[in-house]
């Protein structure tokens, strides 16, 4: 798959709730070529803070006319990079390099699928949801978790893609009250099993659904967020433990971010 990097400028730049940004980038060769899961790197241009580029997932495609123009990303600020990010404007430009990373694998066969998405983990999942919806008729349950009702994003958007959308927030805010978890695994309990399970969020979270995939025997494609300082394989310190030989490694960038959850838990 081909690489493009160039310096892409903003097209829009909005606050979502309290800590989350959505933000327009005008890339079209980078926006056709990008699948569903795959990620770009990212860094303000002009400063040297941050000094690497942080990676963030496509979010959603732009169109203009007819014509895919660029793509969207969705981030939280959690540190410096992210905080640096959220200070530009439309009309700025950024260091941008992708699509990176192997992307959610959506075979043939699959009809009826689960999207689990812990709080930001939607960004890279609505792409998903999108592509499922247009380039295979297939409409997902989706479940929508978080700490409160301010980390539950893309409601609307998911709600014109999926047949259900099932929201838990851990202070009962929105939704149930709960762990995401319970959700799915009581939807496991009583309504027909799923064929694929797609799921991003924290680690843990992530660990509990390929858990309760395996003990189903549904396939769980999990996309890791681990820590990345290149994106493509040179600095190797996204190493990520294999689960069938300790002390043997994936690297999320180049191996991932998308892992069958067996392999990873
Ligand atoms: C393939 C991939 C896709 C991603 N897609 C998105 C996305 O679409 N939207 C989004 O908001 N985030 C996404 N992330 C996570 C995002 O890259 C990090 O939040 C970002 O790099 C943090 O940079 P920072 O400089 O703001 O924070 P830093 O200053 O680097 O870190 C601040 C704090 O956050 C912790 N931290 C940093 N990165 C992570 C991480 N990946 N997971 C858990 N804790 C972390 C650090 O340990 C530290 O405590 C993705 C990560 C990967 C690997």
């Amino acid at each position: 798959m081909k690489l493009y990097q160039k310096k892409a400028q903003i097209l829009h730049h909005e606050k979502v709730g309290t800590v989350y940004f959505r933000m327009g980038l005008a890339f079209d060769d980078l926006a056709r070529s990008a699948r569903p899961g795959q990620f770009v790197m990212v860094r303000p241009t002009g400063g040297c803070i941050p000094l690497l580029r942080r990676p963030l997932s496509v979010h959603n495609l732009l169109v203009e006319n007819g014509e895919v123009c660029g793509f969207e990303l969705l981030y939280k600020v959690v540190g410096q990079g992210t905080l640096a990010l959220s200070g530009l404007k439309a009309g700025d430009v950024l260091d941008v390099l992708g699509p990176l990373g192997n992307g959610f694998s959506c075979p043939e066969e699959i009809r009826n699928v689960f999207i689990v998405a812990g709080g930001v983990g939607v960004a890279s999942l609505y792409y998903l949801a999108l592509h499922l919806k247009k380039q295979r008729a297939v409409w997902p349950t989706v479940f929508l978790g978080g700490r409160s009702a301010a980390d539950i994003l893309c409601l609307q958007e998911l709600e014109s893609t999926s047949t259900k959308v099932d929201i838990t927030t851990e202070d009962g805010s929105m939704g149930q009250k709960g762990l995401i978890t319970s959700s799915v695994q009581k939807a496991l309990t009583v309504a027909k099993k799923p064929d694929m399970i797609y799921a991003c969020g924290p680690q843990g979270m992530l660990k509990a659904v390929g858990e309760i995939a395996a003990a189903h025997n549904v396939s769980c494609q999990i996309s890791l967020e681990t820590v990345m300082a290149c994106g493509f394989g040179v600095c190797l310190g996204c190493a990520v433990e294999k689960a069938d030989s300790p002390e043997a490694y994936f690297h999320a960038c180049t191996d991932g971010p998308v892992f069958d959850s067996r392999d990873v838990f």
